[in-house]
């Protein structure tokens, strides 16, 4: 019998997240700082003031405005999602097929490696270099030799921790012929972006997040910066109205605050410095330096996994990583709030 689905579908891993509740929470690389209520009550007095029973704006203009000048790109070539996991969805249902491949550097965010598998296209996986740097070299190669029709990086990169030095992504831009899409989630981390690249790159495209810097996980908010050819073209095929009427108000209110909100940047960023250093200090314990509001460390002496169960039963959740490429001793910690990093240290010490 023909099988109801496409047959990738039935191959695919599941991409899950178990549940845990958790009196410390540091597995989803979220922002732990929550909007001050002044910012809170604009947005939500915004929302009370328009019609929840219309539609939002077929193409909503003034906030993919908001976003070109917020990026300095153009608004034309701004796409707005249902956070950029949504226009990720769309990139790769649009760009690749059975016959139209992808390159990817591994280890890396595993839904790339998903959404390329349920469109059927084939993946090509290039290591890392030992030191969690992107095989320039080896990626422009496989792009090549198998004509690839996209190249996905992730920058900074989830779950290693460090970013693509443009030159490297201008040499890549130069020496292939493919769609290239570098996902900057965490990029209000350290920078620069890629933006700057977009103006002499018509096969660039930039991904950026509201689930990171902008502490707004919950409210669903991603954006694509392109060239106002590609963003008309993915335009015919993304769902109208991705983006709710709610999100797309506090989107605009984040923006005209960020000036305030951002100053959280500098406090994870002081906070990432002040773990890796405490991690660097243990014995057992191997970090990577990072620039996203997260860190990769080893552990040495025992495994991840005893490691991860030690610290949830004393209340702290992160993220075992250990089944990602190359990382068969690592896990990962999202920066938290200075007194959840200090129990995360003294928990972390007691268990190594
Ligand atoms: N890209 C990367 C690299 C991520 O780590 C994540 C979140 N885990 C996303 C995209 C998804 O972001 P969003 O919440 O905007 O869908």
């Amino acid at each position: 019998m023909r099988p109801l689905l496409r047959p990738p579908i039935e191959r695919i891993t599941e991409y899950t997240l178990e549940h845990r509740e958790c009196r410390i929470k540091l597995n989803q690389n979220e922002n732990p700082f929550d909007l001050p209520d002044e910012v809170r009550n604009e947005v939500l007095s915004r929302v009370a003031a328009v019609h929840w029973s219309r539609y939002p704006e077929f193409v909503p203009r003034r906030q993919m405005e908001k976003i070109a000048e917020f990026t300095g790109w153009t608004a034309d070539g701004v796409l707005l999602g249902n956070g950029s996991n949504d226009l990720l969805q769309l990139l790769f249902t649009c760009a690749l097929d059975a016959g139209r491949g992808v390159v990817i550097s591994q280890p890396t965010f595993t839904l790339y490696k998903l959404l390329a598998e349920a469109v059927g296209a084939p993946v090509c996986e290039v290591p890392m270099t030992r030191s969690f740097t992107v095989d320039t070299g080896a990626v422009i190669a496989a792009a090549n030799e198998r004509g690839a029709a996209m190249l996905v990086l992730c920058s900074p990169n989830n779950p290693t921790g460090g970013q693509i030095p443009l030159a490297d992504l201008e040499g890549i831009l130069r020496a292939t012929g493919a769609l290239v899409v570098v996902d900057e989630a965490y990029v209000q981390f350290a920078g620069p972006s890629a933006v700057t690249l977009l103006a002499r790159n018509e096969r660039l495209v930039v991904l950026q997040t509201f689930s990171k810097a902008m502490g707004a996980a919950g409210l669903r908010f991603g954006y694509a910066l392109l060239s106002p050819h590609l963003a008309r073209q993915l335009a015919k095929v993304k769902l109208p109205y991705s983006v709710n009427i709610f999100t797309l108000i506090a989107a605009e209110v984040f923006v005209e605050r960020w000036d305030t909100l951002k100053s959280w940047i500098g406090v994870l960023v002081a906070e990432r410095g002040r773990v890796f250093s405490a991690l660097g200090a243990m014995d057992g314990v191997r970090p990577y330096a990072s620039d996203a509001n997260f860190l990769l460390f080893e552990t040495l002496r025992k495994t991840p996994a005893e490691v991860f169960s030690a610290l949830l039963s004393r209340g702290i959740l992160i993220r075992d990583v250990s089944r990602y490429p190359m990382l068969e001793r690592g896990l990962r910690v999202s920066i938290g709030t200075p007194a959840e990093n200090d129990e995360f240290i003294d928990a972390l010490r007691e268990v190594v």
